[in-house]
């Protein structure tokens, strides 16, 4: 059996921001920063959110809310790992996961190998099966911040 899930994030930018942007568990700039309650990884938060909508589970909102002080700064490749286990706990793999990081900056090009690397690592999967878009909107929103979509595609355990 397959299953597909989408999923879908977006986070302002911080002018204030301390804390590095990161993107797929990687820092990608330490001039840019993202407002979030966790370590606002708009990436990993969107294939979170593709992986529990595949296996049917509740969504990062729901499982982690904000409101809760135990993921305040906290490494969003826990809500990945989380949803992975539950996943797995239902019989099911990781075919391939595809995303689309929407922003006019940073550029994603340059660091798009080290971040698919990344999210392969936390998926268990081979490089191949995870690809990465970095698209700009041409300034068409003019985007205050970073928004993302993840498909993954689940398949059963033989
Ligand atoms: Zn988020």
């Amino acid at each position: 059996m397959f299953r597909v899930g989408v999923g879908f994030d977006a986070h302002r930018f911080d002018p204030e921001g301390k804390r590095p942007l990161k993107l797929g568990g990687v820092v990608v700039s330490t001039e840019l920063s993202l407002k979030g309650h966790s370590d606002a990884d708009v990436l990993l938060h969107a294939l979170t959110d593709a992986l529990l909508g595949a296996a049917g589970e509740p969504d990062i909102g729901e499982l982690f809310p904000p409101s809760d002080p135990r993921w305040k700064n906290a490494d969003s490749a826990l809500f990945l790992k989380e949803a992975l286990r539950r996943v797995r706990k239902k019989g099911f793999e990781v075919i391939n996961a595809d995303c689309v990081v929407v922003c006019d900056r940073p550029k994603i090009s340059p660091v798009k190998g080290k971040i698919v690397e990344n999210l392969a690592r936390l998926l268990g999967v081979p490089t191949d099966r995870v690809n990465l878009k970095g698209k700009t909107t041409e300034g068409l929103y003019s985007p205050e911040g970073i928004s993302v979509i993840c498909t993954v595609l689940l398949g059963t355990v033989k």
